[in-house]
Parts: structure tokens; sequence; C-alpha cells
């Protein structure tokens, strides 16, 4: 009868995130069928185009990133100098960085790091980590990215924003499924982090300070 618990504790999860996933994919749907129903009647197809492009943008991610959510991880994991895999990352989001006048201080104290991962999904969580912090500036100023040994056999990587910050109340919310505070978010993108964190061992921590920044740190295993 445990497992019979267990069997409906998963219906309810599944049953949640459904209903989420329906309401987060209606929502551009019932917005793009609307600009096509008008587009039908006036012929205005490029004052609406951008619109229905964002919108379907938005249905991608969101898929994407379920996508990724439910992929198993790979079991060949590969060892990876994780300084090298965050110098990649970092590169990924320059575009980014220039719009919204931030600079990246990227500080390694022992090198080489090596891990036993999948380096993409690692990858992701770095990236979906940096940007959340730079969606958090909107005045500029620097991000601080950190990486060192925490033990014989952990690293820790350290992400510090000058960001709008999280208040303390809402720190045990992050990862869980849709929850965003951003207009345009998807409420995902802390969830993959922490399963894909989850699979290789780790840890993720927050603190934050409301209009001072939010510090991320993530504990990893290092390769034997
Ligand atoms: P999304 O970015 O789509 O909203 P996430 O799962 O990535 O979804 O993040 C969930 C929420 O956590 C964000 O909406 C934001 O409110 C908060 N958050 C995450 N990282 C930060 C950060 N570095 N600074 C401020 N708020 C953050
Ligand atoms: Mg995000």
């Amino acid at each position: 009868s445990e497992e019979l618990l267990l069997q409906t504790e998963k219906l309810a999860i599944v049953g949640e995130l459904a209903a989420g996933v329906a309401h987060e994919i209606r929502n551009p749907l019932t917005t793009i069928k609307g600009f096509v129903q008008l587009y039908k009647r006036n012929n205005k197809f490029i004052e609406y185009s951008d619109l229905i492009l964002s919108e379907l943008e938005r249905i991608e991610t969101i898929t994407c990133e379920l996508l990724s959510l439910g992929k198993p991880l790979a079991m060949v994991q590969n060892r990876m100098d994780i300084k090298e895999l965050l110098e990649n990352t970092l590169d990924l989001l320059s575009p980014q960085l220039i719009k919204k006048d931030i600079q990246f201080k990227f500080n390694v104290e022992d090198s080489p790091i090596i891990l036993s991962c999948e380096k993409n999904q690692l990858k992701q969580v770095f990236l979906n980590v940096l940007r959340n912090a730079i969606e958090a500036m909107d005045e500029g100023g620097e991000i601080q990215i950190n990486l060192r040994k925490s033990s014989d056999s952990t690293c820790m990587i350290s992400f510090q924003d000058q960001g709008c910050g999280i208040p303390e109340e809402l720190l045990p919310r992050l990862g869980e499924p849709f929850y965003t505070l951003k207009a345009k978010g998807t409420g995902l993108g802390l969830m993959v982090c922490h399963k894909i964190i989850n699979q290789h061992n780790g840890s993720i921590s927050y603190q934050s300070k409301v209009n001072e920044g939010t510090l991320i740190e993530i504990t990893l295993p290092i390769a034997s």
C-alpha cells in the first residue's frame, strides 16, 4: 500500500504538471488565434506578425524546457574541465551582456577541476542561472562567477549578481514548476537546474537581499 500511495502521489504531480503545461501553452495559442482571425478580416499580416512570432517563440521555449526535463540523463558521462565549460557558457551570453551593460567577473582559484558530467546539461544549468541574473539586473553592473574546490571531492561554482533580489519568503518556491515573477517567464528554468544538479549528485543553494542581489552556490562532485 506504500507503493499505492507513491502511485497516487505521482499521478497528482503529473496532473498538476499537465494542468500547468496546458495553461502555459493555451495563453500564447489564444493570442495567436486572435491575431490570425483579425488578420483574416483586414489583411494586416505584417502588423501582427511580430506578435505572432513572439508568442510562437514562447511556446517553443516552454516545450524545449519541458523536453529537457523529460530527457533522462545520458549515462555516458564525460570528463570535463569545468573552467572550460563555464567559459564556453559565458561566451554564449555576450550579446545580452552588451545590451544591458553588464560585465562578468570570472575568478578561478584552482585549476584544472575535472568533473564527470553530461556537459550539455551542465551548460544548461549555468545558462539558466546566468540568464536569471542578467534578467534581474536592469541598471547594468557586475556578475561575479567563482570556481573553487570546496573539499577534496567537491567543487563550488557561485554566481553573485547585483540584481533585484528575491524576498526571503519566496526562496523555498524557487525550482517549483511554473513559479515565475516575470511577465514573459516560464518558471521552468530553475526546475530544470534542480533536476540536472540532482542527477549529478550535486546541490544548489540561494541567498538573496532585495534590491542588492542574489548569490547562488552550486556544489558538484569532482571526478575521481
Ligand atoms: P523564469 O526565469 O522563467 O521566471 P526560473 O525558474 O528561471 O523561471 O526562475 C523563477 C523565478 O525566480 C524568476 O521569475 C525570478 O522571480 C526568480 N529568480 C531566479 N533567479 C533570480 C535572480 N538571480 N535574481 C532575482 N530573481 C531571480
Ligand atoms: Mg529563468
